[in-house]
């Protein structure tokens, strides 16, 4: 807390009167140590890329420069940081771009069966490469929203991709839309390992990965569900993971009542 004292009478003689204040900076605080922490693993998630990729150069330059056979495995090596240092680059611009965005209202109407078939299809191949068949169970007609559609695009596509790549051992995904009374909701269901309870609150956190070389063999950043958590706060939807060590995982976006 901070307090302040104001006099609020200079002349009054004995009876001086006083105004104490006090504001509650514990959330200020809060916040401005998750800025920095964020720009702390920010920039070592930058640095740890761009480290090996110096290593490299310096090796190629000097020890491996007549090396052929090494500087093949090295420069495969190489581009591969590299793509990761875009990705991570790609995530991190997303993540500014949405906040940016966080106060502006979304209005247009989205018709969600579009936009989870688009990313069905879409992520078809990367789930044909892991072994994976993608099942849907969409209710039939239009089914609207009020949003925005690359953001909710995103969204589904955050979250199949998750599905296929953490849950490939279970043989499909399951992208599931529903009228659920007055609210709508969307789950992307898989069958893999699952997430054990204490990991759950904190999946949305930036660069919260559950097993960071995991994740990294998977070309995460561990930024994914933190863009999917602003994109879903910005439409007034909620997430809810339930999941089951050895039984998989489900993600649903569940939207509230739509005034359109
Ligand atoms: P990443 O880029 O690492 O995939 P995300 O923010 O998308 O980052 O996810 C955070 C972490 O949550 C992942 O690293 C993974 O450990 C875990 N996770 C996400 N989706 C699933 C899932 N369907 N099954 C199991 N673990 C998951």
């Amino acid at each position: 807390y901070r307090a302040t004292v104001l006099l609020l009478d200079q002349l009054g003689g004995r009876d001086r009167q006083y105004l104490l204040s006090f504001r509650d900076q514990t959330e200020a605080h809060r916040l401005e140590r998750m800025r920095s922490d964020f720009i702390a693993n920010a920039s070592h998630e930058l640095r740890t890329p761009l480290a090996s990729l110096s290593g490299f150069i310096e090796t190629l330059r000097g020890p491996a420069r007549n090396d052929e056979t090494a500087r093949d495995n090295f420069l495969e090596i190489m581009q591969k940081q590299a793509e990761r240092m875009a990705r991570l680059i790609d995530d991190l611009l997303s993540l500014s771009r949405i906040e940016m965005k966080a106060h502006i209202a979304v209005k247009d109407q989205v018709d969600l069966t579009v936009v989870l078939d688009h990313v069905a299809d879409a992520m078809r191949p990367l789930a044909a490469d892991l072994g994976l068949e993608i099942e849907r169970n969409i209710d039939p007609g239009p089914v609207i929203v009020l949003g925005d559609r690359d953001e909710l695009t995103q969204v589904f596509q955050n979250l199949v991709e998750n599905a296929c790549k953490y849950g490939q051992s279970g043989g499909k995904v399951i992208v599931e839309l529903k009228r659920d009374g007055d609210g709508i909701k969307a789950t992307v269901q898989d069958f893999g390992p699952g997430i054990p309870d204490e990991h759950i609150p904190r999946l949305t956190e930036r660069f919260y990965r559950i097993d960071v070389e995991t994740s990294r063999a998977q070309k995460g950043t561990g930024l994914g569900l933190a863009i999917v958590k602003h994109i879903l706060t910005r439409h007034r939807a909620r997430l809810v993971v339930r999941s089951r060590v050895g039984e998989g995982s489900s993600f649903t976006v569940v939207f509230g009542q739509q005034r359109n």
